[in-house]
């Protein structure tokens, strides 16, 4: 190869690596983005790791997660690398079947405890159908995906034991808690859990609380707050939803632990980015 050509040669690698970088930085890569997307009443929730890999919690009511999947992913990623069913409720579980329709799930991860409606018998039939890995998580346990770990505060073995007998009354109590970790940073996703119970398993001070059961009394207290003393507090909710969520106590218990609150009936889409706390609403 003569001068000339490596010249050119040269000249076309850097391109191509100033390329992929702009590529890259368009699509956020290099840090955790977690977005609480506008699903109406329910909760449905994408994180994306440094290193682009996707995990989607819950799915909202209806098939609004789909296209904000598609706001925030590349149009070439097909590929869920991990989906968790916080618990078997319409307003976090039937999106999952348009996520199911749209993209190729490679893990999901849910409890198992059953509801018994036909939306939860249509969810078990997509799962079976999409060949994903089904993995039950239990307290303790560590979910590791690109370097981002996901800590499983709830349920306890023990409780798994006693539902198999009989499942909970209370569904919600068997929600998926999970407590996100990256580079000294964390964030907690709580599903619909009873304050009772993360009062329990909540685990030190995040930068990030998506605020349980859409800001209903029933899932945050002063206790929880003083544990957990979030930055952010992301609360999942539609409106003039006919709940009367969230609740006017749960805002005055975030007012006072100076916790910024962001709800998705008032903002949109929802994104943070865990490292620097930035925040971007809105739905493009
Ligand atoms: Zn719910």
């Amino acid at each position: 190869m003569d001068g000339k050509s490596k010249a050119i040669l040269a000249v076309a690698v850097c391109l191509l690596v100033l390329g992929i970088l702009a590529i890259a930085a368009s699509f956020g890569l290099g840090r955790v983005r977690i977005i609480a997307c506008d699903v109406g009443q329910g909760d449905g929730l994408l994180v994306i790791t440094p290193g682009g890999n996707d995990v989607v919690i819950d799915g909202g009511p209806g098939s609004k997660i789909a296209d904000c999947l598609s706001r925030y992913m590349p149009f070439w990623d097909r590929k869920i690398e991990i989906m968790v069913l916080t618990h078997p409720q319409q307003d976090h579980m039937e999106g999952q079947m348009a996520v199911f329709a749209n993209y190729k799930v490679e893990n999901m991860v849910t409890t198992g405890v059953k509801n018994d409606t036909e939306l939860y018998r249509e969810w078990q039939k997509a799962l079976v159908l999409e060949g994903s890995k089904v993995y039950k998580p239990v307290a303790g346990d560590s979910i590791n995906v690109d370097g981002v770990n996901f800590e499983v505060l709830w349920p306890a073995g023990a409780r798994y034991d006693i539902w198999q007998e009989a499942p909970p009354s209370d569904v919600n109590e068997s929600s998926v808690i999970l407590r996100l970790n990256y580079g000294g940073q964390c964030a907690y996703f709580t599903g619909d859990i009873p304050k009772e119970i993360l009062e329990l398993v909540a685990n030190g001070h995040c930068a990030v609380l998506k605020v349980a059961h859409h800001g209903s009394k029933t899932g945050t207290s002063q206790k929880v707050l003083e544990e957990t003393k979030p930055e952010i507090a992301i609360i999942q909710v539609g409106k003039n939803n006919r709940f009367g969520h969230p609740n006017k106590e749960v805002l005055d218990l975030l007012e006072t632990a100076r916790s910024k609150i962001l709800r998705n009936d008032q903002l949109g889409d929802i994104e943070v980015d865990l490292d620097s706390k930035r925040v971007i609403t809105g739905n493009n």
